[in-house]
């Protein structure tokens, strides 16, 4: 056996460290390029935008530990991580504008999303995407608007006149999958025809609350909307514009690269 002298030996250990780092960050660059484009999943729908589609709830300083909440200056951190990887920020009009009139995608398109329609989106959120020249897009739910803890009326415009796009996240917010055809229509219908009269704005896009759809939710909202977001990333289904998938976020993500790999299986 080798005897090495302290000095040596710490030297060793030192230069073992700077290995072990440099190639865990290799594979976490190679890993975050390989996934930060996220494909269509088969060829049932050739129309399915090749985004990376995300999925954020809360962006508050208070309660750092809800999993469900990403706190501003990490939400801020991820804004610029992303555009360090080549990334653009794209919106739901660049998506319709994709799907219905074939306009180019800019590279690496990243869709930053909002389900629930949270104060804090617009109190904290909606400043840093301002500030950070970044597109996003809301999914709001029609009758939580003005709710405590949810944004207004005069949030949600103020927001859509700066430019950042607005979808419908249902009337109730309640899972869909049991529901009759009767009750789907009612909440696809009446939830984009609320937001239309609310915010003066075209509704054309869904996300499914729960990021739950099956067969006839799909089919039920193919009658009101464009298309629309499940909330999971689900690799053994075919993507369609009635289920593109979208990578949750929380608020162990402190790098960006650590969202692409936690693939949500249900
Ligand atoms: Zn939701």
């Amino acid at each position: 056996m080798v005897v090495l002298s302290t000095k040596k030996r710490n030297l060793l250990v030192c230069l073992l460290l700077v290995a072990l780092v440099a190639s865990g960050s290799i594979l976490a660059t190679d890993y975050f390029d390989d996934r930060i484009c996220l494909p269509p999943i088969g060829n049932e729908t050739p129309k399915v935008p090749p985004i990376t589609a995300l999925c954020y709830h809360e962006v508050t300083p208070a309660r750092p530990k809800d999993i469900y909440n990403v706190p501003p200056d990490q939400f801020r951190s991820h804004i610029r991580q992303f555009r360090e990887q080549g990334c653009h920020f794209i919106d739901l009009q660049d998506i319709e504008e994709y799907v219905k009139y074939h306009k180019p995608l800019p590279e690496k398109p990243v869709l930053i999303a909002f389900d629930d329609g949270y104060k804090d989106n617009y109190t904290y959120a909606f400043p840093i995407l301002k500030e950070e020249r970044a597109k996003a897009s809301f999914f709001v739910v029609s009758h939580s608007i003005g709710a405590k803890n949810r944004m207004t009326v005069s949030d949600l415009k103020e927001m859509a006149a700066a430019g950042f796009k607005i979808g419908s996240h249902t009337v109730n917010h309640e899972t869909l999958t049991g529901m009759s055809d009767k009750q789907l229509d009612y909440e696809f219908k009446t939830s984009r025809d609320e937001l239309q009269k609310l915010l003066g704005i075209r509704i054309y896009c869904i996300a499914y609350p729960c990021g739950f759809a099956n067969d006839r939710v799909m089919k039920e909202a193919k009658k009101y909307y464009d298309f629309a977001f499940i909330s999971s990333v689900v690799p053994n289904r075919p993507q369609t514009l009635f289920n593109i998938n979208r990578y949750g976020v929380f608020n162990w993500n402190t790098r960006v690269a650590s969202i692409f790999r936690q693939t949500v299986f249900k």
